[in-house]
């Protein structure tokens, strides 16, 4: 399917509530506009409050109903099912993601390929959810059980928006729950392909919903339904922070994957070549939107001048264009008003002293014009304390710090409130496992630049957030432990 040809299928798009293409209640709807040429996409429902209460409906209905009395191997196979549809669909949903988001195709193509893998992992994980029996000190017989908690949301962004979605729905339905899926405003169109695609793999209706529409208002809905046993986050910290006050009004579990500062540590050790190269990936991959971005490059002094001549020329490098251009590296940011947001990082940069080396001006090309562009930036002898150095850009800016002793490197990595990711680059692995060891961050990464694996945890300490998705551990997210004990004194 050509990206035309996607877009008009998309613009016919409704939500998904109880197995039905739904419009909102009052009949509202909000334009999804390409970043690329800054033209309409698709025009989708504008959901609210009510809307979010018939989804609640709908999936609690389908938790009483034909979904929990399925055995976990026959859940299991329907979400292999449902990968294999999502599979059979992955030139088509790639090309949604990149017009959508501006995402560059060959990385969009990447994305989608994690949901399959994603949703296959958690389809073989259905049948190795269980307690344990354990040894107490009166005479009985104590035992866990397991549980899915019931209905849940899942609130994604809109950076990774279909990976984001299967990171939540593929636990969430492994576990046994129901789902009220709420994409990111500029990004609805992939999850509300992704909610038809269950129902064609065989999904009951009401198992998976898509409710789109305001964050405010149908996050928050999500984020404060009595109905709701669980919600799960990622998104800014800011948000985070009010998804866990509305979630207190019914004490709901929530889990949040939240924003980042992650340092990218080079010691003079270490193969520099290597990092120069290929570390302008790990923080303007995805026009730098990554909350894994290694935004805050921390080099030893010796290696200092090397390293920022090798990175700004590997940055000159990176190929800025057309996202359905395969060829293509870094696309357009996600809207113009986050280009400007960016912007106004680059120009407090220069004006708090860090030297810009290359970059964060709009291309010159005359075909990148309509959309919302901007060189990758690098910027030199950044000071810890300065704006760009503690918030979180989410655009393609990265500034260099330079440091003299092993101490004081990892002092400087961890000065952030965030703790999400990192990269140590270091042949002497002693170095690199201690530096690991002191990293205040839950993702860690030596001698490359990324290391997110379906198998493994991920998620942040401190300020970026509460809980691990993938891997084993984000069936614990949304599972309920019951204790039973059976007398027998
Ligand atoms: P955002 O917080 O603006 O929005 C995320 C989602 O929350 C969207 O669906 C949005 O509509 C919804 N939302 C907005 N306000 C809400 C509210 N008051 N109540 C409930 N829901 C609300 O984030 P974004 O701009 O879409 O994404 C960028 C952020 O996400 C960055 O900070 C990035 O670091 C973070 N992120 C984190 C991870 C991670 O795993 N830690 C992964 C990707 C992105």
């Amino acid at each position: 399917m050509s990206t035309d040809q996607a877009a008009a299928a998309a613009t016919s798009t409704r939500m998904i509530i109880g197995g039905d293409l739904a419009e909102s209640a009052d009949g509202r709807t909000f334009e999804v506009v390409e970043p690329h040429r800054g033209s309409v996409v698709a025009t989708v429902p504008q959901g609210g409050a009510e809307d979010v209460d018939r989804a609640v409906a709908a999936a609690q209905a389908a938790f009483d109903g034909e979904w929990s009395r399925l055995a976990a191997s026959d859940r299991g196979r329907l979400m292999l099912r449902f990968a294999q549809v999502v599979r059979d669909h992955e030139e088509e949903l790639s090309q949604l993601e990149s017009r959508q988001i501006g995402k560059p195709i060959g990385g969009a193509r990447w994305e989608v390929g994690q949901v399959a893998k994603v949703l296959e992992f958690y389809a073989g994980a259905t049948t190795k959810i269980h307690g344990s029996t354990i040894p107490v000190t009166r005479p009985g017989f104590d035992f866990t059980l397991r549980e899915p908690i019931g209905v849940v949301g899942l609130i994604v962004p809109w950076n990774f928006p279909i990976m984001m979605a299967a990171w939540k729905v593929g636990p969430a339905l492994a576990a046994g729950n129901t789902a009220i899926l709420k994409p990111a405003s500029y990004s609805p169109l992939t999850a509300l392909r992704l909610g038809e695609l269950a129902l064609e793999a065989g999904l009951p209706a009401g198992v998976l919903n898509v409710v789109t529409g305001p964050g405010p208002v149908v996050g928050g809905a999500i984020a404060a339904h009595p109905g709701i046993g669980k919600v799960a986050f990622t998104g800014e910290t800011a948000t985070g922070q009010e998804i866990m006050r509305a979630a207190a009004a019914n004490v709901k579990k929530v889990s949040l994957e939240l924003g980042g500062k992650s340092p990218n540590i080079v010691f003079a050790d270490a193969d520099i070549e290597a990092f120069a190269t290929t570390s302008p990936y790990s923080v303007f991959d995805n026009c730098g939107q990554d909350c894994c971005a290694r935004s805050r490059i921390i080099v030893e002094r010796s290696v200092h001048e090397k390293v920022v001549e090798l990175f700004a020329a590997a940055t000159e490098k990176v190929r800025v264009g057309d996202p359905s251009d395969p060829a293509t590296e870094v696309g357009p940011l996600v809207s113009f008003r986050q280009r400007e947001r960016v912007e106004a990082y680059v120009r407090s940069g220069r004006e708090e002293g860090a030297e810009l080396v290359t970059g964060g001006v709009r291309p010159t090309d005359p075909a990148l014009a309509q959309g919302a562009y901007l060189m990758p930036a690098v910027f030199d002898n950044m000071a810890p304390d300065m704006t760009i150095a503690r918030e979180e850009i989410f655009g393609p800016v990265v500034g260099i710090i330079p440091f003299d002793t092993e101490e004081e490197a990892l002092r400087l990595a961890n000065a952030s409130p965030y703790g999400l990711s990192g990269s140590i680059w270091s042949r002497d692995i002693g170095r690199a496992l201690r530096a690991a060891k002191a990293l205040k961050s839950g993702v860690i990464s030596v001698n490359c630049n990324n290391s997110v694996h379906v198998e493994a945890p991920f998620g942040g300490y401190k300020q970026s957030g509460i809980g691990r998705e993938l891997g084993m551990e984000a069936l614990e997210l949304y599972t309920e432990v019951k204790n039973v004990f059976v007398d027998l004194g």
